[in-house]
């Protein structure tokens, strides 16, 4: 069982369900060739995917492309039901990172088939993520800012300010359909820049100021 940790704390937070958001960033859309979605396009990982991030990353073999998506999480301290945007926030304890990894190539067969993408998206391992930070040291959630480099070069870099459906809207909408528990992990969509990993691959991930993680491909 996967548990998150709060830095500076010495609490773990047992991991429940991760919810997914698709298509949170016009720009990584576009390069998918995807519509932007009128409203959130939701998926989960269950907790069985989460593996810490500064572990290496272990690629999955014979299943075509994994690509990465760098993408903000955030970790909830308390149960949020239906919750309305101005309240959404209070639930959230820490802000990291996760790469939500996806088999491309297979994502891409099961949108053709019209069937669901958790074979691709769901699978053991396919959601690396990174301690959090105590939300205290957030001051201003648009602001947020997350980088990837990859072998030393930039691959993506993305504000929670470019997102279609910011933070608190995005806990709001999610908590209308699942109830989120202290322990669940929201991850909030990817910018633009993904692509494949592959064994040997070294990443610097970044959430500007507040957290930086190593961690390699194997
Ligand atoms: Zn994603």
């Amino acid at each position: 069982m996967f548990n998150s940790r709060l830095l500076g704390t010495n609490s773990l937070w047992p991991l429940g369900k991760i919810v997914c958001v698709g298509r949170n960033y016009a720009e990584h859309a576009a390069e998918l060739n995807n519509p932007v979605p009128e409203q959130p396009l939701l998926f989960i990982k269950p907790a069985t995917s989460a593996v810490a991030m500064q572990a290496p990353v272990r690629l999955p073999t014979n299943v075509g492309d994994v690509h990465y998506e760098t993408e903000i999480a955030l970790l909830i301290g308390q149960t949020l039901s239906k919750v309305k945007p101005a309240k959404a926030l209070a639930g959230v304890v820490g802000v990291g990172l996760a790469l939500d990894l996806t088999l491309r190539d297979l994502q891409s067969e099961l949108k053709k088939l019209g069937h669901p993408w958790e074979r691709a998206k769901a699978w053991d391992g396919a959601c690396p993520l990174s301690d959090f930070v105590d939300v205290a040291a957030v001051n201003d959630w648009q602001a947020l800012e997350l980088s990837l480099k990859i072998n030393g070069i930039e691959k993506q870099r993305g504000q929670a300010k470019q997102m279609l459906t910011p933070i608190a809207e995005l806990l709001s909408h999610i908590s209308q359909t699942f109830t989120l528990l202290a322990g669940d992990v929201v991850i909030t969509g990817t910018p633009a820049g993904v692509g494949k990993l592959a064994v040997g691959d070294q990443l610097e991930l970044a959430l500007t100021g507040l957290l930086q993680v190593e961690t390699r491909v194997i």
